[in-house]
């Protein structure tokens, strides 16, 4: 499979727009053809049953326009097996660590109560459940790690968001 699976910018600009209309709080994309400059990334990963993302790697430019959607593929339920993507600031592995720990006792979304090492993240997911953020890559170039926060899985499923 393809590291980053883009789709066209005119698919990414009609999902945007129904982000903006579903959201209310996005900023307004009112030059389309203005920013079409390559300037969204979509990026589609997805969580399955054998604890595993589709990407260990997405790469972006700093500041980059990111409309992610996350896709648990798995069966199981999801008391059991549920997923999450969870964009952390380029954070040291002990705090990556820290912050998956923190998660696991916080049923039944898993979020730690200190958020302030995580940037962006999806809802809980269970087996077939989808959701989509839209949002900045840091503007500063550098390695970010992602993780998903369901309790044991930080250690596997985690992959980085490569700025430059
Ligand atoms: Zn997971």
């Amino acid at each position: 499979m393809k590291l980053i699976q883009s789709i066209n910018l005119g698919v990414a600009f009609a999902i945007l727009t129904l982000l903006a209309g579903c959201g209310g709080s996005s900023k307004p994309h009112a030059h389309p053809a203005a920013e079409a400059e390559g300037a969204v990334k979509v990026v589609r990963i997805t969580g399955n049953d054998a604890m595993q993302f589709s990407h260990s790697e997405i790469r972006a430019k700093p500041g980059q326009a990111i409309a992610l959607i996350l896709t648990n593929t798995g069966k199981m339920p999801k008391q059991g097996m549920a997923h999450n993507w969870v964009l952390l600031k380029a954070v040291t592995e002990s705090e990556v660590n820290k912050i998956g720990m923190a998660a696991a006792t916080k049923a039944p979304d898993y979020m730690p109560d200190d958020r302030s090492n995580i940037i962006v993240y999806t809802k809980m997911l269970g087996p077939g459940e989808s959701d989509t953020i839209e949002f900045d890559a840091p503007s500063e170039p550098g390695k970010y790690p992602f993780i998903c926060t369901f309790p044991g899985h930080y250690a596997i499923m985690r992959g980085n968001l490569i700025v430059q």
